[in-house]
């Protein structure tokens, strides 16, 4: 059965533009701020840009906005890059809003010829004052009606680094009674005596991003130009610069941000949480980062067919983390290899197994023929999960407990016979038989079993530090919630399992492999890992277990 998927608003807008020959070709941007790393609703704006320009041939140019020297720095520009190409994409031209500063400078003195900027000495303070209210007029400043030889032997002087910091702005002459308040006379310059990293200092003067987006926009050519819906009210402005230019027309449309349920997403936010310690860096699997993302174990595909199927919406709405992990569910669940691990053991015995034998048993590494199979081996004493075991077996228990038999998974039918406690009266070892025909394949036994658990041998068994994620944050929303979006930090979002055993298989990975641990979810290698000491993150649980923990 096809389905033939109908186009979002933006896919519409740009198969009528090409239609009708308002462009020839589409051209696209993504316009990151180096000023944190990307997270998880960069990439529904990744996807978007990028993807609009493959289905339609066109192209996009990756534009590092980086029109404020103090909060961007080198090392985010590489992790940009870094995650847009991890996502699966290629960007036609690497650029920068400051290799535009030129341009951008001579966009400005272009104004002021014309009449439509101005030099305002103004503080910050007096000019937000006369700036008037979305119901109140705003006044003219003293400074407006400048000459035009004045503004520019001003601006000038500005540029040359004749005045300090907030002493002079440079203004669009728009309108003061505007009923959109970003008309009402933009600043578009500021003086900022900062180094900036990569014109280092040869500007003490520093474009607004109104004044250098849309100009970026239309030197780069972009025929649409998405951004998120908090932009609605710059878009007046934007083609106000573009029509006094005479320059390229691009456009911009507004798309929802992507919000999503038990995290924050502003980097504003995300950098707090990196400063003050609340979690390891960036890339800490508990962050909603694209690099956090990928540490735990997610992939590009997953991360991709959730921007797929949140679509492109013009109202804000909040998206449910699970449906994130659905998509990496379905993703990994065709694709991770399939591996035991024991995460909380108490060892089993088989007493009439032999004691100096060990059998090499063959297990399929996927629910998929071509993943193969490979050998683990058996022997007489192995590690379970202290909870496949009830001393009282609850109604309805199919896994050990004295007198059950369960099927050791890819060998045997074990029986268990007697358990051993310790000192703190906590369950030690568990002896039990095993049916020497029923070896999984080649089962004879005629014993009919309903459960089957997982194990590890001992004598073979590695060893690995294993940490489990759990949400950062107690609240769906934590920056509805009054009060500091700090408080509402879950404080088990990790919980450390210092040794747990591993198939020996497990200790020649590498970090991009994907692994599900049978019945205890997709796991993955962290870069913690050492020669000496093995980590495993958990990416995600079997089954989403949250809402019921919740009610
Ligand atoms: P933040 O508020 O998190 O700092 P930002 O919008 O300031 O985000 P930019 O680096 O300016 O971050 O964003 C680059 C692009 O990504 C912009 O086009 C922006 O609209 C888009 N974007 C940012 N956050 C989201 C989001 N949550 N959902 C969709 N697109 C987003
Ligand atoms: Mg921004």
């Amino acid at each position: 059965m096809s389905e033939e998927k109908s186009l979002n608003f933006i896919e519409e807008i740009i198969e009528a533009d090409l239609a009708s020959n308002n462009c020839a070709s589409i051209s696209t941007r993504f316009p990151p701020e180096p000023n944190g790393y990307l997270h998880i609703g960069h990439s529904k704006a990744i996807c978007l840009n990028f993807g609009l320009a493959a289905k339609y041939g066109g192209t996009t140019n990756l534009r590092f906005d980086d029109t404020n020297p103090v909060t961007e720095e080198t090392e985010y520009v590489e992790s940009i890059k870094e995650d847009i190409k991890w996502l699966g994409f290629n960007w036609t031209n690497e650029l920068y809003a400051s290799d535009y500063f030129d341009n951008l400078y001579a966009f400005a003195l272009e104004l002021i010829e014309k009449g439509l900027a101005y030099v305002d000495d103004s503080t910050s303070e007096e000019i937000a004052l006369l700036k008037g209210t979305p119901t109140e007029p705003g006044k003219p400043s003293e400074f407006r009606s400048r000459s035009i030889e004045e503004n520019r032997t001003l601006f000038t002087e500005m540029k040359n680094g004749v005045y300090k910091d907030g002493e002079k702005v440079l203004r669009a002459k728009i309108d003061m009674v505007h009923t959109n308040m970003l008309m009402r006379d933009p600043i578009i310059y500021r003086i900022k005596h900062a180094h900036h990293h990569r014109t280092a200092n040869k500007w003490c003067i520093y474009p607004m991003y109104d004044f250098a987006h849309g100009q970026s926009d239309s030197i780069e050519k972009i025929t649409h130009s998405i951004c998120t819906l908090e932009f609605i009210p710059h878009r007046e402005l934007y083609e106000w610069f573009i029509e006094k230019l005479n320059i390229f027309p691009s456009r911009q449309y507004e798309f929802a941000r992507l919000n999503m349920t038990y995290t924050v997403m502003s980097k504003r936010k995300l950098l707090q949480l990196v400063n003050e310690g609340y979690v390891n860096g960036w890339d800490d699997p508990r962050m909603p980062t694209i690099s956090g993302f990928r540490r735990k174990g997610y992939t590009p595909l997953s991360i991709r067919n959730f921007c797929e199927k949140i679509g492109v919406a013009r109202r804000e709405n909040m998206i449910d983390l699970s449906l994130l992990e659905f998509c990496l569910r379905e993703d990994l669940n065709v694709t991770a290899k399939r591996v035991m691990a024991v995460l909380d053991p108490i060892k089993l015995v088989i007493t009439n197994y032999d004691a100096d034998k060990t059998e090499e048993l063959t297990a399929e590494n996927g629910p998929d023929e071509a993943m193969g199979t490979r050998t683990i081996p058996f022997s007489n004493t192995l590690w379970i999960e202290r909870e496949d075991f009830m001393e009282v077996p609850a109604k309805k228990w199919f896994r050990l407990a004295p007198g059950s038999v369960v099927r050791l998974k890819n060998a045997y039918i074990v029986k268990c016979e007697s358990f051993e406690k310790n000192d703190n009266g906590d369950i030690s070892t568990i002896y039990c038989t095993y049916y020497p025909e029923s070896k999984s394949g080649n089962d004879t036994s005629g014993i009919s079993v309903k459960g089957t658990i997982h194990w590890l041998s001992a004598a073979h068994a590695a060893t690995a530090e294993i940490r489990l994620y759990d949400r950062l944050f107690k609240v769906e929303n934590p920056s509805a919630e009054e009060g500091d979006f700090k408080s509402f930090i879950n404080p088990d979002s990790l919980t450390i399992i210092p040794k747990a055993y591993i198939e020996p298989s497990l200790t020649k990975v590498d970090l991009e492999e994907r692994f599900q641990f049978i019945r205890k979810g997709y796991f993955c290698l962290d870069k913690d890992s050492t020669p000496e000491k093995m980590v495993f993150n958990r990416t995600v649980t079997l089954k989403d277990t949250w809402g019921k923990i919740a009610d």
